[in-house]
C-alpha cells in the first residue's frame, strides 16, 4: 500500500501534517491497547520512517516503490513493498527522532523493548541469576497433623568459595576490556536503503561487563559457581495440605558471578493413608458394627489420627444412612486455627447366626424398640 494512503495524508502534506496523522493512528493501533493491531501499526511505523524524514521522503516521491537496486539494501525485486527494509523491529531506532515524537516516545519503547538508548546500557549482559528449584518432598498423614522437620538433599549451585562467587582473584583484580574499551557494547554500523544505522551490540569478550578479570578463579572457571549436593532442613507445618508448595527464598541454585540466587520450592505430597480418608481438614473413617452392638448401645472404639482410639457412643435415633461427627479430631487447619472432625461412616452389619434363643427374645422385644 502507498505509504500515504497508509498515514491517510497526500503528496501535498505538510511535515507538520504528516506527524499528527502518524501519532493519531499509531495510538489508535498501538498493539497494547485494546483493538490495536500489531499488522497496521508496523506498516504505519514503516510509511513514517519514509514520509516523516524529508530526505527518504523525496527518495520516495521520486522513485516510488520501484526502488528496486538502488541502494545495497534493496538488491530483491520488491524495494520498499518487501515488507520492512530494516529486517525485523530490532533495529536502533536510527531513523525515529523520538525528541519530535513528544508522547510517542513511551510507546515506541514499550513496543521495541527500549531500542532507543541500545540495550547494553539499561542491562549488563544476560541475566545471570540462578534457576529456581522445584523438588518433591512426600511425607505421612501423621507428619502432615504434627509437622515434621525434613533433611532434603539435592543436585545444584552453590557459590564457589575460593573466590566468593566474583570468578577471578579479587587481588589481581580486573583489567579493561580490549575490544568495548570498557564499554560493554559494540557499535555496529548497518547500511540499507535509507542510509547508515548505527546498532549497539554487547561485547562478546566481556559478556557486557567492560571488563576482563586477571586471574581466573580455578576452582569454578570463572563462573563463580560449583556444582555440588546441598543438604537443608525444611519446617512443615501442622496441616499442610497435599500439593502445598514452600518457599524458600535464595535457596535455588546459586547465580553466576555472584547473581542473586534463584529460589527453592517444595512440593509437599502427603500419602494416602490406610486408615483415615482426608476431606481438606476433616478426616473420615469407615467402622464396621454389629447389629447387636447397635442394640445393646455399646461403645464404639475408632482410631484417632493423634494416636491412638476414642470411644464414641451411638446417639438415639442415628441415621446410620449419615456420617457420626466427632468435634475436633481432624486435621489442624492451616494457620493455628483450630481442628476439622472426624467423621465416621458406618457399615452395620448383620451377625452370621442367631441362635433360636435370641431370635425368640428379639422377637418377644421387637415392638418395644422404637
Ligand atoms: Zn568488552
Ligand atoms: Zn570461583
Amino acid at each position: 500500500m502507498d505509504y500515504y494512503e497508509l498515514l491517510g495524508v497526500n503528496k501535498n502534506s505538510s511535515e507538520e501534517e504528516i506527524k499528527k496523522a502518524y501519532r493519531k493512528l499509531a495510538h489508535q493501533h498501538h498493539p497494547d491497547k485494546g483493538g490495536g493491531d500489531e499488522k497496521k501499526f508496523k506498516e504505519i511505523n514503516e510509511a513514517y520512517q519514509v514520509l516523516g524524514n524529508a530526505e527518504k521522503r523525496a527518495q520516495y516521491d521520486r522513485f516510488g516503490k520501484n526502488f528496486s537496486g538502488a541502494g545495497p539494501g534493496g538488491g530483491g525485486q520488491s524495494g520498499f513493498s518487501g515488507g520492512n527494509p530494516f529486517g525485523g523491529f530490532g533495529f536502533d531506532a536510527g531513523g525515529i527522532n523520538f525528541e519530535d515524537l513528544g508522547d510517542m516516545g513511551d510507546i515506541f519503547e514499550t513496543f521495541f523493548g527500549g531500542g532507543r538508548r541500545g540495550s547494553a546500557g539499561r542491562q549488563r549482559g544476560r541475566d545471570r541469576s540462578g534457576s529456581d528449584l522445584q523438588i518433591n518432598q512426600e511425607i505421612t498423614l501423621e507428619e502432615a497433623y504434627a509437622g515434621a522437620a525434613k533433611e532434603l538433599k539435592f543436585k545444584t549451585f552453590n557459590v564457589c568459595e575460593s573466590c566468593t562467587g566474583l570468578g577471578y582473584d579479587k587481588q589481581a583484580g580486573v583489567k579493561q576490556c580490549d575490544v568495548c574499551k570498557g564499554a560493554g557494547e559494540v557499535r555496529e554500523s548497518r547500511r540499507t536503503v535509507f542510509g547508515t544505522f548505527a546498532q549497539s551490540k554487547q561485547c562478546t569478550k566481556c559478556a557486557g561487563r567492560g571488563e576482563i578479570p586477571n586471574i581466573i578463579c580455578a576452582q569454578c572457571k570463572g563462573v563463580g559457581r560449583v556444582g555440588a549436593t546441598r543438604t537443608l532442613t525444611i519446617e512443615i507445618f501442622p496441616g499442610v495440605s497435599d500439593g502445598q508448595l514452600i518457599k524458600v527464598a535464595g535457596g535455588g541454585e546459586a547465580g553466576e558471578s555472584g547473581a542473586k540466587s534463584g529460589d527453592l520450592y517444595v512440593q509437599v505430597r502427603v500419602l494416602p493413608h490406610k486408615v483415615f480418608e482426608r476431606v481438606e481438614s476433616d478426616l473420615l473413617v469407615k467402622k464396621e458394627i454389629g447389629v447387636i452392638d447397635i442394640l445393646v448401645g455399646k461403645k464404639i472404639s475408632i482410631p484417632v489420627i493423634s494416636g491412638g482410639a476414642t470411644e464414641v457412643e451411638i446417639p438415639g435415633g442415628f441415621s446410620f444412612n449419615e456420617r457420626l461427627r466427632v468435634s475436633g479430631k481432624g486435621m489442624p487447619k492451616f494457620g493455628g486455627h483450630g481442628r476439622g472432625d472426624l467423621f465416621i461412616e458406618f457399615e452395620v452389619r448383620a451377625p452370621k447366626k442367631v441362635s433360636g434363643k435370641l431370635k425368640k427374645v428379639l422377637e418377644e422385644f421387637g415392638g418395644e424398640v422404637s
